[in-house]
């Protein structure tokens, strides 16, 4: 229904408004000056196409979200799913890469085969097996209008064991994601669906337990729901940080992000103080980076709430019981972008973008920016809490100066300038140049921003030229995949079908999943960056793990390792004696794995067929006995 509605508002008629059309001017400038730089590469191997940017008006209908209120929630509905005592190793809504933690992870001490059992009656809605993220995973819909979802098992049992069997011999696939009807598979409160397990993007054995409402898959925190667990540990408040909101902000006297150190280094020497003072002029805004331990070895878990008081009074409130999995990745913004990617840190900003619907920063003044205009001592405050209501306190002194605004241009003026191509973050957004085709969908961006783009010529191992494309201001990944396509270069020797878009950073190139359409190559990107086309000639690597060719298997499976240079393993399928038997992938290990118990008594024939993402092929046949 999305890409239908999407497809209807690009339909719709662009009406550029003034403004536009003087930045579309400034754009053919450049574009032409592109054109310059690359000589005539472009200009000989692409037929003329007319340079265009639309940003349709139409407005979007919003996806909506489920208010809460925490306290209507039925508690005491949902059993623990496991008959362990609740020890956790990830809290709902924690910071995640690209994502907030959807649900809570339940620890299993260490090992794998921990019965999990239906929190609640209900029937089995949904069963999806992959190789990556949440592994194997179960979703029963309840009849109070919740879901709940059990992922990373190790296998299932009873009803939903031989279901999983049935459909993977049937379908001749490891991987699947079906809908189950109404009342196909019925489960009692306590019943065993499973083991919890390490499958998929699992970094140890563990059982990840979401609830959600049944109609949006909208999650919502279990803790919520009466989930009870100890955890007397208060937070740990690691570090704050102050962001200048613009230009003409000046923080210790420097327009940069200013960090809160309990160790600082004077000369070389290392003096440990805390500098609980920082002088500011103009507006700005806050971060923090925080966890939580339940115990003395749990590991850095989420927090429930961060609280920013500013001269005593509350300011802002960041929080996340609840959230619509459309906008998981706006965590990209919401946190400190260029510091999670230097070092895998998370902090937190406590102010909002408009372009994130549905703000995990709630009861803001001033959208969490602060600005005093005089010159006066200030106070600063965090109050961390977590889900037991322990909290964790940092305050700072904050030094006003009033601006000294005399032979400085407004930063504002100076953004403007910088802007070649014009973002509105509600509206869809298309940009047609020399064959390359940008298409942003609303709400990708988190502020309204301009666009960075140019055609640089090509580089060793790619084909035609690299386009590079960013916004200008707020450079974080989109919130929705955006549409790139590029031109199929012209004298590539290599098969359509073997080409690849790949992201390139450095040396570094990365495939991205492509498809041909209407002569040109299209993916669907999650990043933004530099695109280029590339091939993938060479089929996937394979070997075998724990076996060789006529030798006898004693072990519980047998394992290869299937590794693929650059598009990715796409299928595996294994042949035992001619039948098509389940293999299991599963990436984290490169292993391709085959249960033993499935070769007979005596001389077995085990075929194997590994193709990667493009579709080049390897087969490889082995004798063994048991
Ligand atoms: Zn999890």
């Amino acid at each position: 229904m999305c890409s239908h509605l999407w497809r209807c508002i690009r339909a719709g008629i662009t009406i550029p408004n003034d403004l536009t059309f003087m930045r579309f001017t400034f754009f053919c400038f450049y574009i032409s000056f592109c054109f310059l730089l690359v000589g005539c590469t472009i200009a000989g191997a692409e037929p003329a196409t007319t340079d265009t940017v639309r940003q349709d008006v139409a407005p979007v209908p919003l996806v909506q979200q489920h208010p809460i209120d925490t306290s209507a929630l039925p508690k005491g509905y949902f059993i623990n799913p496991m008959r362990i005592p609740v020890s956790l190793s990830a809290t709902f809504g924690e910071i995640r890469p690209n994502h907030f933690h959807g649900g809570i992870d339940l620890r299993v001490g260490g090992k794998v085969g921990e019965p999990v059992y239906a929190a609640a009656e209900g029937y089995v809605s949904r069963i999806k097996v992959s190789p990556w993220g949440g592994g194997k995973h179960v979703y029963i819909t309840h009849p109070n209008g919740f879901r709940t979802v059990y992922m990373h098992l190790d296998g299932y049992a009873g009803e939903l064991l031989k279901f999983v069997h049935d459909y993977q011999y049937s379908h001749r696939v490891f991987a699947f994601d079906t809908d189950l009807p109404a009342d196909s598979i019925r489960v009692e409160q306590g019943q065993l669906i499973g083991y919890a397990g390490n499958t998929g993007s699992s970094g140890g054995p563990h059982l990840h337990y979401e609830i959600r409402f049944a109609d949006n898959d909208q999650p919502v925190n279990p803790f919520y729901f009466g989930m009870d667990y100890s955890d007397p540990v208060p937070p740990t408040i690691v570090n704050v940080k102050l962001y200048p909101a613009d230009g003409a902000t000046l923080i210790d006297g420097v327009s940069k992000e200013w960090f809160q150190t309990t160790t600082r280094s004077i000369k070389k020497r290392h003096v440990t103080a805390t500098a609980d003072s920082v002088t500011v002029s103009g507006r700005f805004y806050a971060g923090i980076y925080a966890y939580d331990r339940s115990d003395a070895q749990s590991r850095k878990n989420g927090v429930e709430r961060i609280e920013l008081y500013v001269d005593g009074a509350l300011f802002a409130i960041y929080g996340v019981p609840t959230y619509i999995y459309e906008e998981t990745r706006a965590i990209n913004a919401q946190i400190d972008y260029p510091q999670y990617q230097k070092n895998r840190e998370y902090y937190v900003l406590t102010r909002q973008l408009q372009g994130i619907r549905y703000p995990k920063v709630t009861a803001v003044r001033d959208s969490g920016y602060i600005c005093f205009n005089d010159n006066a001592m200030h106070s600063l405050e965090y109050r961390v809490y977590d889900y037991k209501g322990n909290v964790a306190l940092r305050s700072l002194k904050v030094r006003s100066r009033q601006p000294n605004t005399i032979g400085q241009q407004p930063a504002t003026a100076a953004m403007a300038q910088n802007r070649k191509l014009n973002v509105v973050f509600a509206r869809p957004f298309r940009l047609d140049t020399a064959g390359f085709r940008l298409s942003i969908k609303p709400y990708s961006l988190y502020a309204d921003d301009g666009l960075v783009f140019r055609i640089s010529q090509r580089k060793e191992g790619l084909y035609g030229n690299c386009y590079t494309v960013y916004p200008r201001n707020y450079n974080y990944p989109p919130n929705q995949a955006c549409t790139i396509e590029l031109p199929i270069p012209h004298g590539v020797k290599v098969s359509r079908s073997k080409l690849l878009i790949c992201t390139v950073a450095g040396k570094k190139k990365s495939a991205v999943e492509t498809r041909v359409e209407n002569g040109k190559l299209v993916a669907e990107v999650k990043c933004f960056g530099t695109f280029a086309v590339a091939a993938d000639t060479v089929p996937p690597d394979l070997k075998p793990s724990n076996f060789k060719n006529g030798s006898t298997v004693t072990a519980k499976d047998i394992r290869l390792k299937i590794t693929d240079d650059f598009s990715g393993i796409g299928t595996y399928d294994c042949y035992l004696n001619g039948r098509w038997t389940l293999a299991e992938y599963d990436p984290k290990v490169a292993a391709l794995i085959v249960d033993a118990k499935q070769l007979k008594k005596g001389q077995n024939d085990v075929k194997f067929k590994i193709a990667d993402a493009v579709g080049n092929l390897v087969e490889r046949q082995y004798t063994l006995y048991r």
